[in-house]
Protein backbone atom coordinates (compact mmCIF):
# COMPACT_ATOMS: atom_id res chain seq x y z
CA UNK A 1 0.00 0.00 0.00
CA UNK A 2 1.24 3.28 -0.96
CA UNK A 3 1.69 6.51 1.64
CA UNK A 4 -1.30 8.22 0.27
CA UNK A 5 -3.18 5.35 0.45
CA UNK A 6 -1.87 4.68 4.19
CA UNK A 7 -2.49 8.46 4.80
CA UNK A 8 -5.90 8.43 3.90
CA UNK A 9 -7.03 5.21 5.33
CA UNK A 10 -5.49 7.61 8.80
CA UNK A 11 -7.81 10.39 7.90
CA UNK A 12 -11.39 8.40 7.42
CA UNK A 13 -10.26 6.92 10.61
CA UNK A 14 -10.04 10.13 11.96
CA UNK A 15 -13.71 11.18 11.18
CA UNK A 16 -16.16 11.71 13.66
CA UNK A 17 -18.88 8.93 13.64
CA UNK A 18 -21.19 9.59 10.74
CA UNK A 19 -24.21 10.15 12.80
CA UNK A 20 -25.95 13.77 12.60
CA UNK A 21 -24.53 16.44 15.28
CA UNK A 22 -26.99 18.05 17.27
CA UNK A 23 -26.98 19.70 20.26
CA UNK A 24 -23.32 19.48 20.82
CA UNK A 25 -23.38 15.76 20.58
CA UNK A 26 -23.01 13.30 18.00
CA UNK A 27 -26.69 11.90 18.02
CA UNK A 28 -28.37 8.74 15.69
CA UNK A 29 -30.63 9.63 13.13
CA UNK A 30 -34.38 8.52 13.05
CA UNK A 31 -34.08 6.87 9.92
CA UNK A 32 -32.58 4.18 8.72
CA UNK A 33 -31.79 5.37 5.33
CA UNK A 34 -28.06 6.39 4.86
CA UNK A 35 -26.28 7.88 1.79
CA UNK A 36 -22.75 6.87 -0.07
CA UNK A 37 -20.45 8.69 -0.54
CA UNK A 38 -17.84 8.13 -3.01
CA UNK A 39 -14.47 8.79 -4.10
CA UNK A 40 -15.15 10.64 -7.66
CA UNK A 41 -11.14 9.87 -8.57
CA UNK A 42 -11.31 6.02 -7.51
CA UNK A 43 -14.94 4.96 -6.95
CA UNK A 44 -14.06 3.57 -3.28
CA UNK A 45 -16.80 3.64 -0.68
CA UNK A 46 -15.67 6.52 1.58
CA UNK A 47 -18.60 6.86 4.47
CA UNK A 48 -22.30 6.04 4.84
CA UNK A 49 -24.16 9.01 6.22
CA UNK A 50 -27.42 9.54 7.66
CA UNK A 51 -30.24 10.57 5.12
CA UNK A 52 -31.89 12.79 8.36
CA UNK A 53 -35.82 12.31 8.33
CA UNK A 54 -37.87 15.33 9.07
CA UNK A 55 -38.19 14.04 12.66
CA UNK A 56 -34.12 14.81 12.73
CA UNK A 57 -34.57 18.39 10.85
CA UNK A 58 -37.61 19.19 13.64
CA UNK A 59 -34.69 18.50 16.88
CA UNK A 60 -31.80 20.19 14.94
CA UNK A 61 -33.69 23.35 14.65
CA UNK A 62 -34.81 22.87 18.57
CA UNK A 63 -31.34 22.93 19.59
CA UNK A 64 -30.61 26.03 17.15
CA UNK A 65 -33.34 27.62 18.69
CA UNK A 66 -32.84 26.48 22.10
CA UNK A 67 -28.86 28.06 22.05
CA UNK A 68 -29.70 31.39 20.44
CA UNK A 69 -31.12 33.72 23.52
CA UNK A 70 -27.84 33.00 25.06
CA UNK A 71 -25.93 33.29 22.17
CA UNK A 72 -27.15 36.19 20.54
CA UNK A 73 -26.46 38.03 24.48
CA UNK A 74 -23.23 36.83 24.31
CA UNK A 75 -20.74 39.29 24.16
CA UNK A 76 -19.49 40.49 20.99
CA UNK A 77 -16.24 39.70 21.89
CA UNK A 78 -16.40 36.52 23.26
CA UNK A 79 -18.21 35.13 20.42
CA UNK A 80 -15.42 36.70 18.47
CA UNK A 81 -12.54 34.80 20.43
CA UNK A 82 -14.66 31.50 19.83
CA UNK A 83 -14.44 31.85 15.93
CA UNK A 84 -10.63 32.27 16.38
CA UNK A 85 -10.65 28.98 18.46
CA UNK A 86 -12.88 27.52 15.26
CA UNK A 87 -10.04 28.67 13.03
CA UNK A 88 -7.19 27.50 15.17
CA UNK A 89 -8.97 24.22 15.02
CA UNK A 90 -9.53 23.58 11.49
CA UNK A 91 -6.13 25.02 10.85
CA UNK A 92 -4.81 22.08 13.46
CA UNK A 93 -7.07 19.82 11.55
CA UNK A 94 -5.95 21.47 8.11
CA UNK A 95 -4.22 18.22 6.08
CA UNK A 96 -7.16 15.94 7.52
CA UNK A 97 -10.24 17.74 6.31
CA UNK A 98 -8.26 18.64 2.96
CA UNK A 99 -7.12 15.31 2.41
CA UNK A 100 -11.10 14.55 2.74
CA UNK A 101 -12.27 17.40 0.44
CA UNK A 102 -9.92 15.57 -2.51
CA UNK A 103 -11.40 12.19 -1.70
CA UNK A 104 -14.57 13.34 -1.98
CA UNK A 105 -14.80 16.28 -4.04
CA UNK A 106 -12.22 15.25 -6.38
CA UNK A 107 -9.68 18.47 -6.36
CA UNK A 108 -6.35 18.44 -6.26
CA UNK A 109 -4.86 18.13 -2.72
CA UNK A 110 -1.87 20.73 -2.67
CA UNK A 111 -3.06 23.17 -5.17
CA UNK A 112 -6.45 23.70 -4.24
CA UNK A 113 -8.03 21.46 -1.60
CA UNK A 114 -5.24 22.41 1.39
CA UNK A 115 -5.74 26.36 0.16
CA UNK A 116 -9.79 25.68 0.23
CA UNK A 117 -8.92 24.83 4.36
CA UNK A 118 -6.97 28.15 4.63
CA UNK A 119 -9.31 30.54 3.32
CA UNK A 120 -12.10 28.57 5.36
CA UNK A 121 -10.15 29.36 8.84
CA UNK A 122 -9.96 33.15 7.71
CA UNK A 123 -13.69 33.20 6.99
CA UNK A 124 -13.69 32.60 10.62
CA UNK A 125 -10.97 34.81 11.24
CA UNK A 126 -11.98 37.59 9.38
CA UNK A 127 -15.49 37.58 11.69
CA UNK A 128 -13.95 37.71 14.32
CA UNK A 129 -12.33 40.68 13.67
CA UNK A 130 -15.35 42.22 11.79
CA UNK A 131 -17.41 41.45 14.68
CA UNK A 132 -15.57 43.79 16.89
CA UNK A 133 -16.34 46.46 14.99
CA UNK A 134 -19.38 46.46 13.61
CA UNK A 135 -20.06 49.77 14.14
CA UNK A 136 -23.73 51.36 13.52
CA UNK A 137 -25.19 55.10 12.83
CA UNK A 138 -26.71 57.02 15.87
CA UNK A 139 -29.47 59.19 13.27
CA UNK A 140 -30.60 62.31 14.00
CA UNK A 141 -33.86 62.99 16.02
CA UNK A 142 -37.32 65.18 14.82
CA UNK A 143 -37.85 65.26 18.31
CA UNK A 144 -35.88 67.16 20.53
CA UNK A 145 -36.56 64.52 23.19
CA UNK A 146 -35.32 61.92 21.68
CA UNK A 147 -32.29 59.89 20.66
CA UNK A 148 -31.76 57.23 17.71
CA UNK A 149 -29.86 54.17 18.22
CA UNK A 150 -29.23 51.48 15.50
CA UNK A 151 -27.72 48.09 16.50
CA UNK A 152 -26.75 44.88 14.14
CA UNK A 153 -28.69 42.41 15.66
CA UNK A 154 -28.57 38.54 15.00
CA UNK A 155 -31.57 37.46 12.81
CA UNK A 156 -32.18 34.02 14.55
CA UNK A 157 -31.60 30.55 13.68
CA UNK A 158 -30.18 30.37 10.20
CA UNK A 159 -30.49 27.12 8.02
CA UNK A 160 -27.29 26.93 5.36
CA UNK A 161 -27.08 24.72 2.60
CA UNK A 162 -24.66 24.26 0.49
CA UNK A 163 -22.88 22.63 -2.56
CA UNK A 164 -20.34 19.65 -3.32
CA UNK A 165 -17.69 22.49 -5.34
CA UNK A 166 -16.05 23.62 -2.56
CA UNK A 167 -16.76 21.49 1.05
CA UNK A 168 -15.73 23.70 3.37
CA UNK A 169 -15.06 27.48 2.04
CA UNK A 170 -18.86 28.13 0.98
CA UNK A 171 -20.19 26.81 4.15
CA UNK A 172 -17.96 29.26 6.59
CA UNK A 173 -18.72 32.23 4.64
CA UNK A 174 -21.94 31.57 6.17
CA UNK A 175 -20.87 29.97 9.65
CA UNK A 176 -18.32 32.92 10.09
CA UNK A 177 -20.20 35.96 9.63
CA UNK A 178 -23.21 34.18 11.34
CA UNK A 179 -21.80 32.64 14.14
CA UNK A 180 -19.99 35.69 15.13
CA UNK A 181 -23.38 37.98 14.69
CA UNK A 182 -24.97 35.54 17.13
CA UNK A 183 -27.06 33.74 14.89
CA UNK A 184 -27.40 30.24 15.33
CA UNK A 185 -27.18 27.41 12.60
CA UNK A 186 -28.24 24.18 11.17
CA UNK A 187 -26.11 23.14 8.43
CA UNK A 188 -26.97 20.89 5.59
CA UNK A 189 -23.99 19.64 3.15
CA UNK A 190 -24.55 18.73 -0.22
CA UNK A 191 -25.29 15.19 -0.40
CA UNK A 192 -22.45 13.93 -2.50
CA UNK A 193 -19.66 15.51 0.34
CA UNK A 194 -21.02 15.39 3.14
CA UNK A 195 -17.90 14.13 5.14
CA UNK A 196 -15.66 17.60 5.41
CA UNK A 197 -18.36 19.19 7.22
CA UNK A 198 -18.08 16.24 9.81
CA UNK A 199 -14.44 17.65 10.99
CA UNK A 200 -15.82 21.26 10.53
CA UNK A 201 -18.95 20.09 13.55
CA UNK A 202 -15.33 18.20 15.23
CA UNK A 203 -13.84 21.68 15.31
CA UNK A 204 -16.67 23.43 16.54
CA UNK A 205 -16.75 21.40 19.29
CA UNK A 206 -13.12 21.64 20.26
CA UNK A 207 -13.46 24.98 20.20
CA UNK A 208 -15.92 24.66 22.92
CA UNK A 209 -18.95 26.30 21.12
CA UNK A 210 -21.52 26.15 23.36
CA UNK A 211 -24.21 23.30 22.21
CA UNK A 212 -26.34 23.88 19.72
CA UNK A 213 -25.06 26.84 18.32
CA UNK A 214 -23.57 24.91 15.54
CA UNK A 215 -25.64 21.24 13.99
CA UNK A 216 -25.65 19.56 11.34
CA UNK A 217 -28.13 17.06 9.23
CA UNK A 218 -27.21 15.11 6.98
CA UNK A 219 -29.51 14.15 3.49
CA UNK A 220 -30.76 14.80 0.14
CA UNK A 221 -32.26 18.45 -0.77
CA UNK A 222 -35.67 17.57 -1.91
CA UNK A 223 -36.54 15.73 1.91
CA UNK A 224 -34.19 16.77 4.66
CA UNK A 225 -33.42 20.15 2.75
CA UNK A 226 -36.64 20.83 1.86
CA UNK A 227 -38.00 19.91 5.78
CA UNK A 228 -35.39 22.82 6.64
CA UNK A 229 -36.05 25.37 4.43
CA UNK A 230 -40.06 24.91 5.57
CA UNK A 231 -39.68 24.23 9.08
CA UNK A 232 -41.34 27.11 10.76
CA UNK A 233 -39.02 27.50 13.44
CA UNK A 234 -36.04 28.83 11.00
CA UNK A 235 -35.87 32.48 10.55
CA UNK A 236 -33.25 32.93 7.91
CA UNK A 237 -31.90 30.33 4.69
CA UNK A 238 -28.44 30.78 3.34
CA UNK A 239 -29.04 28.56 -0.18
CA UNK A 240 -25.27 28.38 -2.56
CA UNK A 241 -26.81 26.65 -5.17
CA UNK A 242 -28.25 25.96 -8.41
CA UNK A 243 -30.41 28.59 -9.89
CA UNK A 244 -33.48 26.17 -9.61
CA UNK A 245 -32.54 24.95 -6.58
CA UNK A 246 -32.82 28.81 -5.20
CA UNK A 247 -36.16 29.21 -7.23
CA UNK A 248 -37.87 26.23 -5.33
CA UNK A 249 -36.47 27.19 -1.92
CA UNK A 250 -37.66 30.85 -2.28
CA UNK A 251 -40.98 29.10 -2.77
CA UNK A 252 -41.13 26.95 -0.19
CA UNK A 253 -39.34 29.39 2.43
CA UNK A 254 -42.08 31.96 2.56
CA UNK A 255 -41.28 35.05 4.26
CA UNK A 256 -37.92 33.69 6.19
CA UNK A 257 -35.12 35.94 5.47
CA UNK A 258 -33.15 34.70 2.24
CA UNK A 259 -29.46 35.10 1.05
CA UNK A 260 -29.33 33.25 -2.22
CA UNK A 261 -25.67 32.40 -3.86
CA UNK A 262 -26.86 30.98 -7.58
CA UNK A 263 -25.19 30.05 -10.91
CA UNK A 264 -22.74 32.06 -13.00
CA UNK A 265 -22.61 31.91 -16.67
CA UNK A 266 -18.99 33.88 -16.75
CA UNK A 267 -17.79 35.48 -19.74
CA UNK A 268 -14.01 36.62 -20.05
CA UNK A 269 -14.24 39.27 -23.25
CA UNK A 270 -10.70 40.04 -24.67
CA UNK A 271 -10.52 42.87 -26.22
CA UNK A 272 -8.52 43.78 -29.28
CA UNK A 273 -5.86 45.64 -27.03
CA UNK A 274 -5.36 43.07 -24.40
CA UNK A 275 -2.34 41.10 -23.43
CA UNK A 276 -3.48 37.98 -25.15
CA UNK A 277 -1.00 35.21 -23.59
CA UNK A 278 -2.60 36.90 -20.29
CA UNK A 279 -5.59 36.10 -21.18
CA UNK A 280 -5.11 33.08 -22.82
CA UNK A 281 -4.05 31.92 -19.35
CA UNK A 282 -6.68 33.29 -17.32
CA UNK A 283 -9.45 31.59 -19.42
CA UNK A 284 -7.88 28.40 -18.73
CA UNK A 285 -7.41 28.76 -15.27
CA UNK A 286 -11.11 30.06 -15.35
CA UNK A 287 -12.08 27.06 -17.03
CA UNK A 288 -10.39 24.08 -15.29
CA UNK A 289 -9.60 24.90 -11.88
CA UNK A 290 -11.73 22.63 -9.90
CA UNK A 291 -12.34 21.34 -13.23
CA UNK A 292 -14.37 23.87 -14.43
CA UNK A 293 -17.01 23.25 -11.46
CA UNK A 294 -16.73 27.20 -9.85
CA UNK A 295 -19.88 29.76 -10.14
CA UNK A 296 -17.26 31.94 -11.36
CA UNK A 297 -15.58 30.05 -13.72
CA UNK A 298 -14.65 31.07 -17.51
CA UNK A 299 -18.17 29.60 -19.39
CA UNK A 300 -17.54 31.56 -22.41
CA UNK A 301 -14.87 33.90 -23.89
CA UNK A 302 -15.83 36.46 -25.99
CA UNK A 303 -12.79 37.36 -28.46
CA UNK A 304 -12.41 40.46 -31.19
CA UNK A 305 -12.60 38.92 -34.11
CA UNK A 306 -9.14 41.03 -34.67
CA UNK A 307 -7.24 38.72 -32.25
CA UNK A 308 -9.41 35.34 -32.46
CA UNK A 309 -6.75 33.24 -34.27
CA UNK A 310 -3.60 34.32 -31.92
CA UNK A 311 -5.90 33.96 -28.80
CA UNK A 312 -7.22 30.54 -29.77
CA UNK A 313 -3.76 29.54 -30.62
CA UNK A 314 -2.80 30.45 -27.18
CA UNK A 315 -5.69 28.91 -25.67
CA UNK A 316 -5.10 25.54 -26.48
CA UNK A 317 -1.72 25.64 -26.03
CA UNK A 318 -3.19 26.44 -22.22
CA UNK A 319 -4.84 23.69 -22.92
CA UNK A 320 -2.55 21.26 -23.72
CA UNK A 321 -0.40 21.69 -20.58
CA UNK A 322 -3.30 20.88 -18.47
CA UNK A 323 -2.47 17.40 -16.30
CA UNK A 324 -5.32 15.33 -15.08
CA UNK A 325 -5.08 12.54 -13.07
CA UNK A 326 -5.09 11.11 -9.34
CA UNK A 327 -5.47 14.85 -7.22
CA UNK A 328 -2.93 13.33 -4.92
CA UNK A 329 -0.31 13.41 -7.48
CA UNK A 330 1.64 15.77 -7.23
CA UNK A 331 2.02 18.31 -10.73
CA UNK A 332 -1.35 17.29 -11.38
CA UNK A 333 -3.76 20.29 -12.28
CA UNK A 334 -6.93 18.67 -12.68
CA UNK A 335 -9.05 15.76 -10.81
CA UNK A 336 -11.88 14.86 -11.76
CA UNK A 337 -15.46 15.97 -12.30
CA UNK A 338 -17.20 15.18 -9.31
CA UNK A 339 -20.50 13.44 -10.19
CA UNK A 340 -22.46 11.92 -13.17
CA UNK A 341 -24.72 14.84 -13.60
CA UNK A 342 -22.59 17.61 -13.91
CA UNK A 343 -20.60 15.60 -16.56
CA UNK A 344 -23.47 14.39 -18.46
CA UNK A 345 -24.43 18.20 -18.84
CA UNK A 346 -21.44 19.13 -19.86
CA UNK A 347 -21.36 16.67 -22.15
CA UNK A 348 -24.95 17.37 -23.43
CA UNK A 349 -23.49 21.06 -23.62
CA UNK A 350 -20.84 20.10 -26.07
CA UNK A 351 -23.34 17.89 -28.17
CA UNK A 352 -25.29 20.56 -28.66
CA UNK A 353 -22.65 23.12 -29.70
CA UNK A 354 -21.06 20.15 -32.17
CA UNK A 355 -24.34 19.68 -33.75
CA UNK A 356 -25.00 23.80 -34.32
CA UNK A 357 -21.68 24.04 -36.17
CA UNK A 358 -19.15 24.60 -33.07
CA UNK A 359 -15.60 22.60 -33.74
CA UNK A 360 -13.95 21.01 -30.76
CA UNK A 361 -10.17 22.52 -31.04
CA UNK A 362 -9.11 19.96 -28.05
CA UNK A 363 -10.13 17.66 -25.49
CA UNK A 364 -14.15 17.01 -25.80
CA UNK A 365 -14.43 13.98 -24.29
CA UNK A 366 -13.97 11.45 -21.28
CA UNK A 367 -10.44 10.36 -20.49
CA UNK A 368 -9.96 6.92 -21.19
CA UNK A 369 -8.20 4.67 -18.77
CA UNK A 370 -8.74 6.19 -15.51
CA UNK A 371 -10.06 4.59 -12.33
CA UNK A 372 -13.47 5.93 -12.61
CA UNK A 373 -14.87 7.49 -15.95
CA UNK A 374 -15.58 10.86 -14.51
CA UNK A 375 -12.33 12.45 -15.69
CA UNK A 376 -12.63 15.00 -18.34
CA UNK A 377 -10.37 16.16 -21.07
CA UNK A 378 -9.45 19.68 -20.95
CA UNK A 379 -11.46 21.01 -23.30
CA UNK A 380 -11.88 24.14 -26.07
CA UNK A 381 -13.97 24.69 -28.51
CA UNK A 382 -14.31 27.53 -31.24
CA UNK A 383 -17.24 29.09 -33.36
CA UNK A 384 -19.71 29.03 -30.56
CA UNK A 385 -22.74 31.40 -31.24
CA UNK A 386 -25.25 33.17 -29.28
CA UNK A 387 -28.03 30.11 -29.12
CA UNK A 388 -25.86 27.30 -27.89
CA UNK A 389 -26.57 26.00 -24.80
CA UNK A 390 -22.90 26.90 -23.89
CA UNK A 391 -24.03 30.77 -24.13
CA UNK A 392 -27.35 30.51 -22.44
CA UNK A 393 -26.59 27.92 -19.83
CA UNK A 394 -23.78 27.60 -16.55
CA UNK A 395 -22.22 24.17 -18.40
CA UNK A 396 -20.13 23.94 -15.03
CA UNK A 397 -17.23 21.55 -16.90
CA UNK A 398 -13.25 22.00 -17.65
CA UNK A 399 -14.71 23.92 -21.16
CA UNK A 400 -13.23 26.90 -22.88
CA UNK A 401 -16.04 28.02 -25.32
CA UNK A 402 -14.75 30.39 -27.61
CA UNK A 403 -17.00 32.99 -29.28
CA UNK A 404 -15.94 36.17 -31.51
CA UNK A 405 -17.35 39.10 -31.37
CA UNK A 406 -17.28 42.03 -33.77
CA UNK A 407 -17.22 45.25 -31.51
CA UNK A 408 -18.04 46.28 -27.93
CA UNK A 409 -21.58 46.64 -28.13
CA UNK A 410 -22.44 43.13 -29.48
CA UNK A 411 -19.71 42.15 -26.16
CA UNK A 412 -21.78 43.80 -24.11
CA UNK A 413 -25.11 42.52 -25.04
CA UNK A 414 -23.90 38.87 -25.00
CA UNK A 415 -22.78 39.30 -21.85
CA UNK A 416 -25.89 40.82 -20.31
CA UNK A 417 -28.16 38.43 -22.51
CA UNK A 418 -28.26 35.50 -20.20
CA UNK A 419 -30.03 36.54 -16.94
CA UNK A 420 -27.05 35.30 -14.93
CA UNK A 421 -24.66 38.34 -13.51
CA UNK A 422 -22.23 36.92 -10.92
CA UNK A 423 -18.67 37.85 -12.37
CA UNK A 424 -17.67 39.18 -15.24
CA UNK A 425 -13.96 39.68 -16.46
CA UNK A 426 -12.37 42.41 -19.24
CA UNK A 427 -9.35 41.93 -20.81
CA UNK A 428 -7.73 45.24 -22.15
CA UNK A 429 -4.60 47.52 -22.03
CA UNK A 430 -7.18 50.72 -21.74
CA UNK A 431 -8.27 51.67 -18.52
CA UNK A 432 -11.25 53.92 -19.98
CA UNK A 433 -11.96 50.84 -22.29
CA UNK A 434 -11.87 49.03 -18.88
CA UNK A 435 -14.44 51.27 -16.64
CA UNK A 436 -16.35 51.49 -20.06
CA UNK A 437 -17.34 47.45 -20.17
CA UNK A 438 -17.22 47.46 -16.09
CA UNK A 439 -20.02 50.47 -16.27
CA UNK A 440 -22.32 48.50 -18.38
CA UNK A 441 -21.35 44.82 -17.25
CA UNK A 442 -24.91 43.87 -15.44
CA UNK A 443 -23.15 41.63 -12.57
CA UNK A 444 -22.15 41.99 -9.38
CA UNK A 445 -18.58 41.44 -9.63
CA UNK A 446 -16.26 42.91 -12.27
CA UNK A 447 -12.63 41.36 -13.08
CA UNK A 448 -10.06 43.68 -14.77
CA UNK A 449 -7.17 41.59 -16.82
CA UNK A 450 -7.27 38.78 -14.44
CA UNK A 451 -9.54 35.80 -14.49
CA UNK A 452 -13.32 35.19 -13.87
CA UNK A 453 -12.28 32.97 -10.97
CA UNK A 454 -10.25 35.68 -9.28
CA UNK A 455 -11.91 36.39 -5.51
CA UNK A 456 -10.53 37.33 -2.23
CA UNK A 457 -12.15 36.38 0.85
CA UNK A 458 -12.94 39.72 2.44
CA UNK A 459 -14.64 41.23 -0.93
CA UNK A 460 -18.43 41.34 -1.42
CA UNK A 461 -19.23 38.66 -3.95
CA UNK A 462 -22.98 37.77 -4.93
CA UNK A 463 -24.97 38.58 -7.88
CA UNK A 464 -25.60 41.85 -9.37
CA UNK A 465 -26.98 41.16 -12.99
CA UNK A 466 -30.43 39.38 -13.67
CA UNK A 467 -32.01 37.62 -11.01
CA UNK A 468 -30.44 33.84 -12.18
CA UNK A 469 -27.08 34.37 -9.83
CA UNK A 470 -29.24 35.16 -6.66
CA UNK A 471 -28.71 38.40 -4.04
CA UNK A 472 -27.41 39.11 -1.12
CA UNK A 473 -23.23 39.20 -0.53
CA UNK A 474 -20.90 36.44 0.97
CA UNK A 475 -17.49 37.81 2.24
CA UNK A 476 -16.25 39.39 5.05
CA UNK A 477 -18.28 42.28 6.67
CA UNK A 478 -20.78 42.26 4.13
CA UNK A 479 -22.10 39.18 4.90
CA UNK A 480 -23.38 41.00 8.23
CA UNK A 481 -25.69 43.27 6.42
CA UNK A 482 -27.45 39.59 5.25
CA UNK A 483 -27.19 37.55 8.66
CA UNK A 484 -28.33 40.72 10.75
CA UNK A 485 -30.92 43.14 10.69
CA UNK A 486 -30.85 46.72 11.76
CA UNK A 487 -32.77 47.35 15.24
CA UNK A 488 -33.87 51.03 16.00
CA UNK A 489 -33.59 51.94 19.45
CA UNK A 490 -35.68 54.85 20.52
CA UNK A 491 -34.38 57.03 24.45
CA UNK A 492 -36.58 58.80 25.29
CA UNK A 493 -34.58 62.16 27.13
CA UNK A 494 -37.03 64.87 29.49
CA UNK A 495 -35.07 68.22 28.58
CA UNK A 496 -33.60 69.82 31.24
CA UNK A 497 -32.75 73.78 29.80
CA UNK A 498 -33.62 75.62 31.83
CA UNK A 499 -36.73 78.09 31.17
CA UNK A 500 -35.60 81.91 30.69
CA UNK A 501 -37.31 83.90 32.91
CA UNK A 502 -39.36 86.73 30.65
P1 LIG B 1 -27.67 22.17 -6.06
O1 LIG B 1 -28.57 23.33 -6.16
O2 LIG B 1 -28.03 20.93 -6.75
O3 LIG B 1 -27.47 21.77 -4.51
C1 LIG B 1 -27.05 22.71 -3.54
C2 LIG B 1 -27.60 22.30 -2.20
O4 LIG B 1 -29.01 22.45 -2.22
C3 LIG B 1 -27.33 20.84 -1.83
O5 LIG B 1 -27.01 20.77 -0.46
C4 LIG B 1 -28.66 20.17 -2.12
O6 LIG B 1 -28.89 19.01 -1.36
C5 LIG B 1 -29.64 21.27 -1.74
N1 LIG B 1 -30.96 21.16 -2.35
C6 LIG B 1 -31.27 20.73 -3.59
N2 LIG B 1 -32.61 20.78 -3.77
C7 LIG B 1 -33.16 21.26 -2.63
C8 LIG B 1 -34.48 21.54 -2.20
N3 LIG B 1 -35.53 21.35 -3.00
N4 LIG B 1 -34.67 22.02 -0.96
C9 LIG B 1 -33.62 22.25 -0.14
N5 LIG B 1 -32.34 21.99 -0.48
C10 LIG B 1 -32.11 21.51 -1.72
O7 LIG B 1 -26.24 22.71 -6.50
P2 LIG B 1 -24.89 21.88 -6.66
O8 LIG B 1 -24.97 21.08 -7.90
O9 LIG B 1 -24.57 21.22 -5.37
O10 LIG B 1 -23.86 23.08 -6.83
C11 LIG B 1 -23.55 23.69 -8.02
C12 LIG B 1 -24.28 25.02 -8.18
O11 LIG B 1 -23.95 25.91 -7.11
C13 LIG B 1 -23.89 25.74 -9.45
O12 LIG B 1 -25.02 26.28 -10.06
C14 LIG B 1 -22.97 26.84 -8.96
O13 LIG B 1 -22.86 27.95 -9.81
C15 LIG B 1 -23.61 27.18 -7.66
N6 LIG B 1 -22.65 27.88 -6.81
C16 LIG B 1 -22.83 29.22 -6.59
C17 LIG B 1 -21.89 29.94 -5.84
C18 LIG B 1 -22.05 31.42 -5.59
O14 LIG B 1 -21.31 31.96 -4.77
N7 LIG B 1 -22.97 32.09 -6.25
C19 LIG B 1 -20.78 29.28 -5.31
C20 LIG B 1 -20.64 27.90 -5.55
C21 LIG B 1 -21.59 27.22 -6.30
Amino acid sequence: MSTFLLQRDQVLRALPPQKLFIGGKWVDSDSSEVLEVRSPSTGELLGKVPHASAKDVARAVESARGAWDAWRLTPPFERAAACHRIADRILARKEQIATIISLEQGKPYIAEALPEVEETAENFRIAAEDVKRLETPIIPARDPNKRLFTFKVAIGTWGIITPWNFPTVIPSEYFGPGIAAGNTIVFKPAEQTPLAGYFLAQCMAEADLPPGVFNLITGLGPTTGDALVSHPGIDGIGLTGETHTGDTIQRRAGVKKLLMELGGNGPQIVLEDADLQRAAKAAAFGAYFNAGQVCCATERVLVDRRVHKDFLDLVVQEAKNIKVGDPFLEGVHMGPMNNLPVLEKTERHLADARQRGARVVVGGKRLANQATNFFFEPTVIDNVTPEMLLNNEETFGPVVPVITVDNYEQAIKLANATGYGLQMAIFTQDIDKAFYFADRLRSGNVVINDTTDYWEAHEPFGGGGGTKSGYGRLGGRFTFDDMTHLKTVALHINNLTPKRSA
